[in-house]
């Protein structure tokens, strides 16, 4: 309905001519069909087209004009963005200028004396016609800030390419830059629509010399389909010192690479299993490219359907928590001083899954809050639970996620769980993993600080495995240092390692507080720690990780 009403508009033409007879003769053929604008010279028709609100949809222009002659005209458009793609038709007697303005990218001419009137009119509506089909065709087509192909009509041209080249072997490549959100927030859009568009032109050389073709797919992603490269360093390279040196843009890229193996497989599902590649470099970090292979997508399959069945898991109570005894060792005397809570989903099909699968993934999507706060809240009870059979207090401690601390709420969080279970806060105890540190310090100081106030003990975990250690002790209080698991295991692999896990043993002297060492399996190992006054051990020397009922066993066992 809308077309058919924009269709009956009149369009615009512009005629540029200086003698008022042709003029008037040229209104009087076009006025039937179209709105017509005059100018008597080239100056004057680019002060009209400034002005004019309207679209033009052709120029009619004489090339003998005093003031600014038609060629002079043609070159200022041509030059201009917003005009550059309107047609223009040359008005001339002379056949020497009627080439040359064709040369200069009028797209026909009509001559003096004028012809026929329903010639002329024939030749501005084919004009016309022809120059609104490729407006059509490029604004679907291709991109327009990059001027690469869209998905669409990539996936259309790479089965064409298919068509003619069965025998040849091709890959389906995916670019990202990386963080190019962050580069967008930092030197403002349009830079990042500068690197967008430097990135595409390097890509549409790429794809040139590989026998390919490029797209856009969204914001930061593009497509490549190319001959198959056995190796792609030299190309990624490329692209990272074109950007640099060429464009003077510092911006990291990852590329996913999936061979073609198959030409029935649909285009979508290739560029799929490319991204997929090109989305996993990111959690690694060290590496620019991947190729895609069959375990990389079991992997990613199964860490979606974690995903996907996270909520029922949660309803279900799939999640399950296990415990893990911390073993006080001072003065000889091995007792059981508490428990770290650590938990497993025991998946209807998959079976038990360690946390290593899992906590990351919701890590990366923010679920990690609510299955921490289960975790915490079952800890709470099984604290109330085992006090209520056993008349003791053991304190459990449980792990807190760095996402966690993002949340203004996790203070109340935390204090509510140990009133309703009616417990004290000095016996839930609080790990929270050293590389929780490394950023928005500020705020964790303050939660922290918050957390002590209401009685609360605070463990580093993971001491040493992060970046920033020492800077960590120096900026925060707190009650225990856990000696990452990493120095127990190699402790006997070199002196290095050894006089570091002394040091560590001074410096958490120095600090007054408690010290534990996990990981701990062997009993050479128990010893030097022993001998390094190390306070508390954990590790399957003592026992495994188990299950509320088989920790009980633990109650009153003499583990000298
Ligand atoms: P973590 O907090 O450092 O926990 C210690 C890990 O070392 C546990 O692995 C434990 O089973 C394992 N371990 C204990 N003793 C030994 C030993 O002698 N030898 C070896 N090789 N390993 C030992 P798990 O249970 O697989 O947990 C891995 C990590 O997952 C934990 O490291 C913790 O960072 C995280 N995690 C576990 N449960 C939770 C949870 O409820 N919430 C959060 N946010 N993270 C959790
Ligand atoms: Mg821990
Ligand atoms: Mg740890």
């Amino acid at each position: 309905m809308k077309n058919n009403i924009i269709n009956k508009l009149k369009r615009y033409i512009l005629i540029v001519e200086d003698e008022f007879i042709n003029q008037e003769i040229l209104k009087e053929i076009l006025s039937k069909e179209y709105e017509v604008l005059i100018a008597n010279n080239g100056l004057e028709a680019l002060n009209i087209l400034e002005k004019s609100l309207k679209p033009i949809s052709l120029i009619l222009a004489d090339l003998n004009m005093p003031i600014m002659d038609g060629f002079t005209l043609i070159k200022e458009l041509k030059k201009d963005n917003l005009y550059n793609n309107i047609p223009i038709i040359v008005i001339t007697g002379d056949k020497d200028s009627e080439l040359n303005a064709l040369n200069l990218g009028a797209v026909d001419f009509i001559t003096k004396p004028f012809d026929l009137k329903e010639i002329i009119l024939a030749r501005i509506n084919r004009s016309i016609k022809l120059s609104e089909k490729r407006i059509i065709v490029k604004a679907s087509e291709k991109d327009e800030l990059t001027d690469v192909y869209n998905k669409h009509i990539f996936e259309e041209y790479v089965l064409r390419i298919d068509k003619y080249n069965l025998d040849e072997l091709k890959d389906m490549v995916v670019l990202n830059l990386t963080h190019f959100h962050l580069y967008n927030e930092l030197y403002g859009k349009d830079e990042g629509d500068k690197a967008l568009i430097y990135i595409a032109d390097i890509l549409k050389d790429i794809a040139r010399i590989n026998d390919g073709i490029v797209a856009r797919l969204q914001t930061d992603y593009f497509a490549l389909y190319i001959n198959h490269l056995n190796d792609y360093n030299e190309l990624v390279n490329k692209i990272i010192s074109d950007l640099k040196d060429k464009y003077n843009i510092n911006i990291s890229i990852r590329l996913g690479v999936y061979t073609i193996n198959n030409k029935d497989e649909n285009v979508e599902s290739r560029i799929n299993r490319a991204k997929l590649v090109c989305d996993e470099i990111s959690k690694s970090n060290n590496k620019f490219y991947n190729v895609y292979n069959e375990a990389l997508q079991q992997k990613q399959l199964i860490e979606e359907k974690l995903v996907h069945d996270f909520n029922k898991a949660i309803i279900n109570k799939e999640f399950k928590v296990y415990y893990q005894p911390k073993i006080s060792i001072i003065e000889g005397k091995y007792k059981l001083s508490s428990a770290e809570a650590l938990v497993r989903w025991i998946h209807p099909e998959l079976g038990f899954i360690s946390p290593a699968s899992f906590i990351p993934l919701f890590e990366e999507n923010g679920y990690i809050k609510m299955l921490d706060q289960y975790v915490w809240n079952e800890a709470a009870k099984q604290i109330k639970a085992w006090y209520y059979k056993y008349n003791l207090v053991l304190p459990i401690s449980v792990n807190i996620s760095r996402i966690d601390l993002f949340d203004e709420k996790i203070v109340e969080t935390i204090e509510k769980i140990v009133k309703d279970n009616n417990i004290k806060p000095s016996n839930l105890l609080l790990e929270i993993t050293e590389s929780a540190y490394n950023n928005e310090t500020d705020q964790i100081v303050e939660i922290i600080n918050k957390l002590r106030d209401l009685g609360f003990k605070i463990e580093i975990d993971d001491f040493g495995s992060g970046y920033s250690s020492l800077n960590t002790l120096a900026t925060l209080t707190f009650d225990f240092l856990k000696l990452d698991m990493k120095f127990v295991q190699d402790m006997f692999k070199n002196d290095k390692t050894l006089k570091m896990i002394g040091i560590v043993s001074d410096i958490a002297k120095y600090l007054n507080v408690k010290l534990i060492a996990e990981g701990v399996e062997t009993k050479e190992q128990l010893n030097k720690l022993k001998e390094l006054k190390y306070d508390v051990i954990q590790g399957y020397y003592f026992s495994k990780p188990v299950n509320n009922i088989e920790f009980e066993e633990f109650f009153g066992k003499d583990f000298n």
